[in-house]
């Protein structure tokens, strides 16, 4: 039986990499709704993926005017919003010693900022009882090389899910966030040039303790589960999908 029947879910970054494998993931339970980019071309393609029960805003996250039009546009369509997967997010390398500030206010602006403003702006849009569903970070949890602003941000993330629980009790709307390893994207092949791109993923996958890196449609799995009834009993808890990364590795 599909959990998610017609369940009414936004997915910001549901383009690419973590955020298309949630939607999949979420789409094959039956629920419909809309995938947030500002890639026409990705967004185009990931909608031939999931089909016409779901569809494509083309705007960015970090300006308020688009999160209000993100959720009218959906709840205009679908009716009110079930589950909401702030997912956009993006890690850049930097040091202390080498950080600009406007590095500083881009990282923090997309990773942790517009997280904040896409609850705060869908709320008016969401059911009671819905479920937020934010994405951390492993390196949160350990140091990375040159990761340091990116975990920052994401700890935060990974505090609003108990935060944004506790301010929206009355809604009984609940926050919890998946904290996602190395997970095989896009965003991870940014990092690495492409005649290398193969072997660097056999280095990583033979460090986690799993064997291999995270695939989108692993992290899919926990959304699916944290959008559903399964999951009423969880406010502000923090699911590592990791394959045992960060703290077995
Ligand atoms: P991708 O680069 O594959 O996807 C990032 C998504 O975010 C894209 O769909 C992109 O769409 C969207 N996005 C970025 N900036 C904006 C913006 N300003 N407005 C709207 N959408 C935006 O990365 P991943 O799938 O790897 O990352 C998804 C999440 O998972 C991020 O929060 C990341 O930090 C987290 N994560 C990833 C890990 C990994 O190893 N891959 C590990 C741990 C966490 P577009 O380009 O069209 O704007």
């Amino acid at each position: 039986m599909s959990k998610l029947k017609n369940k009414v879910a936004v997915i910001t970054g549901g383009n690419s990499g973590i955020g298309l494998g949630i939607a999949e993931a979420l789409k094959n339970e039956g629920a419909v709704g809309a995938i947030v980019g500002r890639n026409q071309e990705t967004l185009d393609s990931a909608i031939a993926l999931l089909g016409d029960s779901f569809i494509a805003i083309n705007a960015d996250v970090t300006n308020m005017d688009d999160l209000e039009r993100i959720f009218k546009t959906t709840s205009e369509k679908f009716g009110k919003i079930d589950t909401l997967v702030a997912n956009a997010g993006a890690g850049t390398m930097g040091t202390v010693a080498n950080t600009t500030e406007a590095d500083y206010d881009k990282l923090m602006n997309l990773n942790l900022k517009a997280v904040y403003f896409t609850v705060q702006k869908s709320l008016p849009y969401m059911n009671d009882g819905s479920s937020v569903i934010l994405i951390g970070s492993n390196a949160a949890h350990r140091a990375y090389a040159s990761f340091t602003l990116y975990g920052a941000a994401k700890s935060a993330v990974i505090y609003l899910a108990k935060g944004f629980s506790s301010d929206l009790l009355d809604r009984k709307i609940r926050a919890n966030v998946i904290i996602p390893g190395t997970t095989d994207t896009p965003a991870f092949d940014k990092f690495i040039p492409a005649e290398q791109i193969d072997a660097v993923k056999q280095q990583f996958a033979e460090v986690v303790p799993a064997g291999r890196i995270g695939k989108p449609s692993d992290i899919g799995k926990i959304a699916v589960f944290l959008a559903s009834e399964d999951s009423s009993f969880m406010l502000g808890a923090e699911l590592l999908v990791d394959g045992g990364m960060t703290y077995l590795a």
